[in-house]
């Protein structure tokens, strides 16, 4: 909205997605980095976008502090401080903070990632629920075990009201080696045994985005991530502007197949197009079939009773994808009800 009152006789074309954002806010793995390495153009177009305005970096990943994400991106060139990363831990413990007295005993089921933030905040740590913890925090570690899990359990199922905070519940976490157990998945086997769930922090939960908004101030954030079901879904819940960038996770099949609840106001190739000019998608009747056709740039797609083509390949494949997105979004039938041409998610 902003945008648009801010630059009254600019073409909707022509706007890119950082116009009249004062604060982007970008996922890591799968945006700025995979494993160790930099994601190709990530590097420097967040570095442009970060000449003239505010940056900051959100993960769920619990096991690492914010110091050492810093350290991680400032050695791939972007110079990052420990304050510009915020991690579900350090909206976790907003959360704690709300629940139990100040400097109370906290049982932690996680890492240093985790054990930093509470005892950062004055709480105490304990290992046990023998030591009456008075609520318990959870996040991921690789060497949390079945003693932390059964420790949570007894400590949850000995006060009913006990509170208990998740600083996430991703179901799987991307490691060296390949996709591992995530968060979630410890939290659930804690959920078989306890008969609740946890208060969470993390995306898609609102709390680390308001955490960060808390902390940058920004008025007109852009989150930019690559998971729908984490990342677009906790920003739309949040009401923030967001991008969905296909060097991650989530592809062409995912997003053309994305819920209501979690569609991104943009789809990028790749992170050079947040500064280039977002060609909106144009719907038309044709008037002798009756049919649907959206273009945007050069390519263009058909929608013909259930049946989805495409009329003009265009040369660029991300416009082809956006064309083919506001067609089916907005077409109000369900995916599953669609004939969609292969051509258009493989
Ligand atoms: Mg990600």
């Amino acid at each position: 909205m902003a945008q648009a009152e801010d630059r009254p006789n600019e073409p909707v074309s022509e706007r890119t997605p950082l116009d009249g954002v004062d604060l982007v806010l970008a996922d890591l793995d799968g945006v700025v980095y995979t494993g160790d390495a930099a994601i190709e153009h990530a590097v420097m177009s967040l570095t442009a976008a970060g000449q003239t305005r505010r940056i900051g970096y959100l993960t769920n990943n619990a096991s690492r502090t914010a110091a050492s994400v810093a350290e991680h991106l400032t050695s791939l060139g972007l110079a990052t401080a420990e304050d510009d990363v915020v991690t579900s831990p350090q909206a976790a413990i907003r959360l704690l903070a709300d629940l139990i007295p100040a400097g109370a005993t906290v049982l932690v089921v996680g890492g240093e990632g985790l054990t930093t933030v509470v005892e950062g905040a004055g709480f105490v740590v304990t290992r046990s629920a023998l030591d009456q913890p008075a609520a318990v925090i959870q996040g991921f570690a690789p060497d949390v075990g079945w003693n932390d899990l059964a420790e949570a359990s007894f400590a949850l199922n000995d006060d009913p009201a006990r509170p208990w905070v998740a600083t996430n519940t991703d179901w799987t976490i991307p490691v060296a080696r390949g996709i591992a157990p995530g968060n979630g998945t410890l939290v659930g086997a804690v959920h078989n045994a306890v008969g609740r769930l946890p208060v969470v922090a993390g995306k898609p939960e609102v709390a680390i985005f308001e955490e960060a908004v808390r902390r940058f101030g920004g008025d007109t954030p852009l989150f930019i991530g690559d998971r729908l079901d984490t990342d677009i879904l906790g920003a739309n819940r949040a009401g923030m502007q967001s991008v969905l960038v296909l060097t991650g996770i989530d592809g062409r099949k995912q997003v053309l197949a994305a819920n209501a609840m979690s569609r991104p106001t943009f789809i990028l190739g790749d992170l050079r197009e947040l500064a280039e000019p977002y060609p909106s998608a144009v719907h038309t009747v044709d008037a002798n079939s009756g049919d649907t056709v959206v273009t945007v740039g050069n390519a263009s797609v058909r929608l013909a009773k259930t049946v989805v083509t495409v009329d003009r390949a265009g040369d660029r494949p991300i416009d082809l994808l956006r064309a083919a997105t506001s067609l089916i979004w907005g077409c109000g039938l369900p995916i599953y009800g669609l004939d969609v041409a292969p051509e258009l998610y493989s």
